[in-house]
């Protein structure tokens, strides 16, 4: 996949690329909204339906990727646990943010979980001191 960043996403393909994600997973959202948030980038109900930040379609396509990537995942496993991790290195590598990474640094504009744990939070805290100011690549 080419990188790139495109502005601002139109909320049709971003709902669509939910549902590539989705299919990639292999599971089945029940709905797919965007609405204002303002603690988190994304949620994923008991019921199956994934709600997402409307800010996420003005970030950079790979963060965007990112937090789709994690939460419909979450469809099929509900915590972060090993299993979590491995299926999203498996399904999304290119897309896990690395060190230094802007737009992930900016997940901590909200106090609560991403879903990060306290050990991860801690660490990108760490990172967007370091990295104030760096522009994804
Ligand atoms: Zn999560």
């Amino acid at each position: 996949m080419a990188p790139g960043r495109t502005p601002t996403q139109p909320r049709e393909a971003f709902k669509a690329d939910v549902l590539r994600w989705a299919a990639k997973v292999g599971v089945t959202p029940k709905q797919v909204r965007i609405q204002r948030m303002t603690r988190k980038w994304a949620s994923c109900s008991r019921l199956g339906r994934l709600t997402f930040n409307a800010a996420l379609l003005r970030k950079p396509r790979r963060f965007r990727q990112y937090v789709m990537a994690h939460e419909v995942l979450h469809l099929k496993v509900p915590n972060h646990g090993s299993l979590f991790k491995s299926l999203l290195k498996a399904y999304a590598p290119e897309f896990i943010p690395q060190e230094g990474d802007a737009p992930f640094a900016d997940v901590e504009f909200r106090r609560s979980s991403f879903h990060a744990s306290r050990r991860r939070r801690r660490a990108l805290a760490e990172h967007s001191k370091e990295d104030a100011g760096q522009a994804p690549s």
